[in-house]
This record gives structure tokens, C-alpha cells and sequence, in this order.
């Protein structure tokens, strides 16, 4: 008999946590995992599903109107004819059924689900709705949680969370922020009809993001009628009979409906007793893990959002492999942090993996820029003035690819595979070498033959 109940307990049932308990269960642990708010985490309930519905339902607009060139007679799309109530009670029926598989999922690996908020008692012991459980390890797998900036007016403030559940759709909307969920709402809302406005503090959002995609998607998204504002940072905001009014830090004002901020998401550590045992945290609240997902007490590991590395949900699903092979398979892992690609759903959305231009200067020398712009076929007959850009990045000393971006239609399903390539190590020859699939977007990878000529270096004086 064990000395304690389980053999692992996982606090939260998101991405990372109920992948680490499945595979911890068939691999023959006895474990429990503790839920408080939604099954399946983030991503199932108020991130990449709902959103990835909505940005499918933000794109019919462009649909309906692009079929008139190819014969199609519809309506003319507009707010009139779209229903708000609609889309959102389809993605809630959607998420019960989603839910459902996760309970599912996790009862039929022998994982016992413990409903309610968790707390850390002891290194061994985790309280849940006034019961305590005992465990040889605890895995801590809480994600994260919207962060806002403390404004006059902040409780007039809506998050991405609240945004998926909006009783009525707003006429007019601001959406404050520059990274992915920003740009990610912004097309959503100007796609479904509301009358966005995008602030970004900074004078270009995406940071960390290849500088050529940032522009590219900037002017893709002001094409689209997004009224893109740079360099403006909400002060302060006020209710008003009709709406709000955000008073900007350069005086001027805007009324609006809706003011949404995508600013950031921190760590969900707070209160959960970890500082008291000894767990060293980040000033941002994350917990700090060595290579294999073990905090600074030996019996408690993390993973997931709440270490902020990478908040990308198949990284934390990677991780909870790592610790379910670590734990139960005696095979220290890790997770490989390299090459992760990844997408932005915006409209048109962005798809990267690997180095950016800059990262890449700095990190190689000398690289080479191989960079396409065009207008996607389908365009040809609609006559929308939406561009693609493609770009790549090739170390000339071994012409390896050390980075690839795109900003254009069905830029995420593009970029999975060639991150496979350039996870094995893809150089430029072989791309070259690639046959295209004709008549495709894609095909431009493999057909980009002529770098970007080099700057002229100014002769010296
Ligand atoms: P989570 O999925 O957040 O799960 C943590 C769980 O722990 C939650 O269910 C929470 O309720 C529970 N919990 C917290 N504290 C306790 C406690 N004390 N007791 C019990 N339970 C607790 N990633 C992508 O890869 N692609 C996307 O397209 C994408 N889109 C996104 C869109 C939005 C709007 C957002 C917000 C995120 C998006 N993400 C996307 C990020 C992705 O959702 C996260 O990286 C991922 O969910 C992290 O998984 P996790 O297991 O660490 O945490
Ligand atoms: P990000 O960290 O991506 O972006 C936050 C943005 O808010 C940045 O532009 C930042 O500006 C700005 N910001 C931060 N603080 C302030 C402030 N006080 N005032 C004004 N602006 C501020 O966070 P998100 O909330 O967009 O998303 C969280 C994470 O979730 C993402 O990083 C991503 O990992 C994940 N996610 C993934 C998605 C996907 O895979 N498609 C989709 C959605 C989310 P600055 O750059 O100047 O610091």
C-alpha cells in the first residue's frame, strides 16, 4: 500500500493537465485531477476553439461577397443578416459536447475527476471543497488568466473571456492590445459587422513577429476597414448613456460599444499556497521549473501557461507528455522548445515557424531573404485587393532554413508542414528541389529562386 492516495494529482483540467493525467493513468499511475471552472481549460472553453469558430464565422462576409464573381447571387452580407445569438449558441452546444469528450476521455483512463477549486495544504497534500487528497506528486497545471491595466474606468472593461459569451453584439468596438488575441478579435468583430477600432501602444504591433509580416498584416487589416491605430493607448474610460467614451493619452476621444483588452495573460498562481511551501516564483507569478517540469519542492512540478514559456496549448500538451514519460515511464523528458510553429487567426491570418529576419542577422550573419508577394488566384476573378506574402530565411554559410512566414489564406494549414522540414533540418536546396503542387498558394515556397538583393552599404566618407 502507498503512503498516499494517488500516486499524482493534477490541479486544473485545461490542456496540459488532462493530457499529463490520461498519459500518467495508461502508463499505470493512480491519478486524480482537480477542475474548478471549465473541462478541457482555456483553449476548449474561452480560447482557440470558440475563437477559431468565430473567425470562421467573421469570414463568410468576405465569402458572400467574392461568390458574386464567380456567379453567385446572394444577399449582400451585412449586420442585418447576421445573428449574434446564432454563433454563439452552436459554439456552446459545440464546447457541452467537447466538454463531455474530455470527462470522457479522462474517466475511461482510470483518472478520477474532483470537482472544485484546489489548494496546496502540504508538498504532498491538495485541498478541494474542505476534503484533503494525498499524492506522491502534485502537478500544477492552472494556465493563465487575462491581465488589464489598472485605468480610471478598468471595470467597464471586457477580456476575451467575457467576449465569447457578449449578450448582444456591440455596434461599435475597440479592442486594445497588439498580440495575437488582439488582432485575432479585431478581425472577428470587423468581420461579423461591428466597427473596429485596434489600439496598440507601440508603433507596430506583433512584436516578435518577423518586421515584414507586422507590416504586411497592419495593411491587410486597414484594407479591410479596421481602423488600425498605432501609437494610442487608452487613459481613461467613462460610461455614457449610449456606450463609453476612452479618452486616449494624447487628449483625444473615441465613443464606442464595447472596450475589449487582449493585454497579456499572467500565470493563475495566485492563492493557491505555493510561496508558503517553498516554490520559487517569477515576479510575474509563474512557476519556475527545471528542464523535466520540477519546481523548486521536489514533489510539486508545473507546466503549461503557468510557467510562461511558451503559452501555445500544443506546447502544454507536449510538456504533459514529458511529465507523465518522466514520472511514469522512468524516461527523464523534456520538451523541445525549437521550431515550435505557430499561427495567428487573423484576417488574412499569419503563419510562422523558426527565426525571424532580425533574429536571424543576429544570430547567423549572413543570411539570405527570399520574399514573395502576390495576389492569391481566387482573387484574380473577385478583384480584392488582398496580398500574400511569403518569406524566407536561409543561412548561406550551410543554406539551411532557419525561418518561413506567411501572412495569406490558409497560412496555419501551410506552415505545419513545412515546419516538419525545417525541423529535419530543410535546406534551401532541397526546397528547391521540392515539386510544387500547381495551381496552389503554397507552391510559391519551393519556387522562390531569387534572393533580395542585399542593401548597398553607404561608402564610407
Ligand atoms: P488552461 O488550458 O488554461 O487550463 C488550466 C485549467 O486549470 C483551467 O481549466 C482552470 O479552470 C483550471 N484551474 C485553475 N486554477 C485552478 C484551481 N486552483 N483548482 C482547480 N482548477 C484550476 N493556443 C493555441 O495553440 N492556438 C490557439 O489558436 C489559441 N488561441 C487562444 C485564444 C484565446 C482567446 C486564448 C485566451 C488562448 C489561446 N491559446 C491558443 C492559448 C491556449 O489556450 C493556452 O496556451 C492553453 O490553454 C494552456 O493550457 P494549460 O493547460 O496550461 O492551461
Ligand atoms: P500577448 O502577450 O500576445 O500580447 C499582449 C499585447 O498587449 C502586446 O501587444 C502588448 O504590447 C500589449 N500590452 C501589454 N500590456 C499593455 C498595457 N498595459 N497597455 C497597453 N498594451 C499592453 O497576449 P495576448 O493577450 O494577445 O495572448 C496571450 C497569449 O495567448 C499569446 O501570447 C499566445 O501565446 C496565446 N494565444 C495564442 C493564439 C494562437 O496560437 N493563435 C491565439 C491567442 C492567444 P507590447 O508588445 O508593447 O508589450
Amino acid at each position: 500500500m502507498s503512503e498516499y492516495d494517488y500516486d499524482l494529482f493534477v490541479i486544473g483540467a485545461g490542456s496540459g493537465g488532462v493530457r499529463a493525467a490520461r498519459f500518467s493513468a495508461n502508463y499505470g499511475g493512480r491519478v486524480a485531477i482537480a477542475e474548478d471552472m471549465f473541462m478541457g481549460g482555456t483553449c476548449v472553453n474561452v480560447g482557440c476553439i470558440p475563437k477559431k469558430l468565430f473567425v470562421y464565422a467573421a469570414h463568410f462576409h468576405e465569402d458572400f461577397a467574392d461568390s458574386a464573381a464567380y456567379g453567385w447571387s446572394v444577399e449582400a452580407p451585412s449586420a442585418d443578416n447576421f445573428n449574434w445569438r446564432t454563433l454563439v449558441d452552436n459554439k456552446d452546444t459545440e464546447i457541452s459536447r467537447l466538454n463531455g469528450i474530455y470527462e470522457r476521455l479522462l474517466g475511461n483512463s482510470g483518472v478520477e475527476i474532483v470537482n472544485g477549486r484546489a489548494t496546496l495544504v502540504d508538498a504532498h497534500t491538495v485541498a478541494v471543497a474542505g476534503k484533503n487528497y494525498t499524492a506522491k506528486t502534485i502537478l500544477v497545471a492552472t494556465g493563465g488568466w487575462p491581465v488589464v491595466p489598472d485605468i480610471p474606468g478598468k471595470e467597464h472593461i471586457v477580456t476575451s473571456t467575457e467576449a465569447f459569451y457578449l449578450e448582444e453584439l456591440p455596434k461599435r468596438a475597440i479592442v486594445v492590445g497588439g498580440g495575437y488575441i488582439a488582432v485575432e478579435f479585431a478581425g472577428i468583430f470587423n468581420g461579423i459587422g461591428v466597427d473596429t477600432t485596434l489600439m496598440y501602444r507601440g508603433p507596430m504591433f506583433m512584436r516578435g513577429f518577423d518586421d515584414d509580416v507586422r507590416s504586411h498584416l497592419a495593411g491587410e487589416m486597414v484594407k479591410k476597414g479596421i481602423d488600425v491605430r498605432f501609437n494610442t493607448n487608452i487613459a481613461s474610460i467613462e460610461k455614457t448613456d449610449g456606450g463609453f467614451i476612452a479618452t486616449c493619452e494624447d487628449g483625444s476621444t473615441v465613443e464606442t460599444d464595447l472596450i475589449m483588452y487582449a493585454t497579456g495573460r499572467a500565470p493563475k498562481t495566485a492563492g493557491l499556497g505555493l510561496e508558503a511551501l517553498g516554490v520559487d516564483l517569477a515576479d510575474n507569478g509563474a512557476v519556475i521549473v527545471d528542464d523535466h517540469f520540477k519546481s523548486s519542492v521536489d514533489s510539486i512540478y508545473a507546466i503549461g501557461d503557468v510557467i510562461d514559456r511558451v503559452q501555445l496549448t500544443p506546447v502544454a500538451l507536449a510538456e504533459g507528455m514529458a511529465v507523465a514519460k518522466t514520472l511514469f515511464r522512468d524516461e527523464p523528458s523534456s520538451a523541445d522548445y525549437d521550431y515550435i510553429a505557430t499561427a495567428v487567426f487573423s484576417q488574412p491570418p499569419v503563419g510562422t515557424v523558426g527565426l525571424t529576419e532580425e533574429e536571424a542577422r543576429a544570430r547567423h550573419g549572413d543570411v539570405a531573404i527570399f520574399r514573395s508577394t502576390f495576389r492569391a488566384l481566387k482573387h484574380t476573378l473577385t478583384g480584392r485587393d488582398e496580398q500574400t506574402l511569403m518569406k524566407m530565411i536561409v543561412d548561406k554559410k550551410t543554406d539551411r532554413v532557419l525561418g518561413v512566414h506567411m501572412v495569406g489564406a490558409d497560412a496555419g494549414e501551410i506552415l505545419q508542414g513545412i515546419a516538419v522540414a525545417l525541423k529535419a533540418g530543410a535546406t534551401k536546396a532541397v526546397f528547391d528541389s521540392t515539386i510544387g503542387i500547381h495551381p496552389t498558394s503554397a507552391e510559391e515556397f519551393v519556387t522562390m529562386r531569387e534572393p533580395v538583393p542585399e542593401p548597398v552599404a553607404e561608402a564610407a566618407e
